[in-house]
């Protein structure tokens, strides 16, 4: 469906809406109807009238709030037919308005219309090399960049991140050169570290989170790399045991790299420690900048998989899955240790058959199986206005509408606990049954989600 279409269904979920429903409703009521008729009719490809013609609600009964209520009941139950007493399902209003906030897909090319540049960076080679690389953008300096971004003028936050790639920020990040992941309160640690050189990318997932996160209407590089390179150090040197460090967690680790030139710094520093294990994360397939480096056991490169309809349509812009296995596949050969990620593992019909179809593809390269040092399984979880954002941005958003989703643990919205569990139970036996033995963990979940399940060790990193 296209944005037009989507906003004509939400005419007509009104439309219907009045005609069945012969009583004025209040804003709020009339918005849970509103989302939940429209997901029933995106999920069953059916369209309003008929849903509501098949509703028993016209029969009689008692319960408070009347006819409203025996409505909602009935459109929750169609929507949710796993519902459980105990699950919370949230309604937020739709926000579809006919105008399409969708960016344009990602080519592959930064082309900024204006790069602005903190002042205490402006010295640095790096932003130097940066600046030369784009002669046609307006270059202009700050001394803060969040003034900066207001300037700008943008109608609001969505409308910021749709227009994030025609402005660069170039910053010296200062606070928390390494971290530990955040992770989610009431999760299960990996005991994960994160390095972040930057915030912002260039990609769109329909799940991303850095939809609703991002207060930055741009993408923003560290310049200061090489004070980055000797906390590195400093770090390596404080510590005991063998430590884990991504910079995926704002953004793709080498979406941008030719561009930044970040991976070959980066790869170089963290040859030379004792401690410390570099994941670079991505959905991309040019790994030119990571194959110019000799390969090393202390460096990892990592790709997120997914099957090829998930990421035809809700991840735009990346590459294809095959091609990312290819690019894995190469990077094994050349001695490169190598991890994957599922996540996020979508339901939908038939999501069995596509996810083992990847995982045998995936493995069936000698050098990727023998090369694998970890695997990562979560399954598609999304914060409270995430789902709305998406439907501002992406015309389709049926991840969204097929399984049950059900306020957790942490806050965030995630499959049934039960149906997860089933999830991973069949994932791990794909992934067994591929031949591939390595150290396999649940990103995001409490410690009831993997108990029980096969082919899954200690949560933390085994070296920690
Ligand atoms: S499980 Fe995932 S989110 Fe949690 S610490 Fe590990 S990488 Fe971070």
């Amino acid at each position: 469906m296209t944005m037009a279409e989507n906003y004509r269904l939400v005419m007509d979920v009104n439309k219907a809406l009045r005609k069945a429903l012969p009583i004025r409703l209040g804003i709020n009521k009339r918005n849970e109807l509103t989302r939940l008729l429209y997901e029933i009719c995106i999920s069953r490809n059916i369209s309003p009238e008929k849903v509501l013609a098949e509703m028993p609600f016209s029969a009689s009964g008692d319960e408070k709030g009347g006819i409203f209520q025996r409505v909602k009941r009935d459109l929750v139950k169609t929507r949710y037919p796993e519902l459980q007493k105990k699950d919370r399902v949230r309604l937020m209003p739709l926000k579809i308005d006919g105008e399409s906030n969708e960016s344009a897909v990602w080519r592959g090319e930064l082309e900024p219309r204006r790069i602005i540049v903190e002042k205490r960076s402006a010295g640095l080679e790096w932003t130097r090399g940066f600046l030369k690389m784009f002669p046609g953008a307006e270059v202009l300096e700050t001394d803060n960049i969040h003034r900066a971004s207001k300037e700008l003028r943008l109608r609001d936050r969505i409308d910021g991140y749709a227009l994030r790639r025609e402005t660069i920020f170039i910053v010296s990040g200062k606070a928390s050169f390494i971290k530990k992941c955040p992770c989610t309160k009431g999760a299960v640690r990996c005991g994960y570290w994160v390095l972040n050189l930057g915030f912002g990318c260039p990609f769109d997932c329909s799940y991303c989170y850095l939809q609703t996160y991002s207060n930055i209407p741009g993408l923003v590089f560290a310049a200061n790399i090489e004070e980055y390179c000797g906390h590195i150090r400093k770090f390596d040197a404080s510590q005991a045991r063998q430590v884990r460090i991504g910079t995926g967690e704002f953004t793709d680790s080498l979406a941008l790299d030719k561009y930044t030139g970040y991976s070959s710094k980066l790869i170089s520093v963290f040859r030379e420690t004792k401690n410390l294990i570099l994941e670079l994360k991505t959905k991309t397939a040019d790994i030119d900048n990571v194959l110019k480096e000799r390969a090393h056991p202390g460096v990892v490169i990592s790709w997120s998989i997914n099957t090829p309809g998930i990421v035809e349509k809700y991840e735009k812009g990346t590459a294809g899955v095959y091609r990312r296995i290819e690019a894995a596949a190469l990077a094994a050969s050349r001695g490169y240790k190598v991890g994957f990620h599922f996540d996020p593992v979508v339901w939908y019909e038939g999501w069995e058959k596509e996810y083992q179809d990847i995982v045998r593809r995936l493995f069936s390269h000698d050098k990727v199986r023998e090369n694998t040092v970890w695997i990562s399984l979560g399954t598609l979880r999304y914060t409270p206005g995430l789902k709305q954002a998406a439907e501002q941005r992406f015309s389709d958003n049926r991840i969204f509408y097929e399984g049950g989703f059900f306020l957790d643990f942490d806050g965030k919205f995630r499959y049934p606990e039960k149906l997860r569990k089933e999830m991973y139970d069949k994932l791990l036996r794909y992934i067994k049954e591929a031949g591939v033995s390595c150290w396999t963990y649940l990103c995001m979940e409490p410690g009831g989600v993997s108990s029980g399940l096969e082919g899954l060790e200690k949560p933390a990193w085994p070296a920690s």
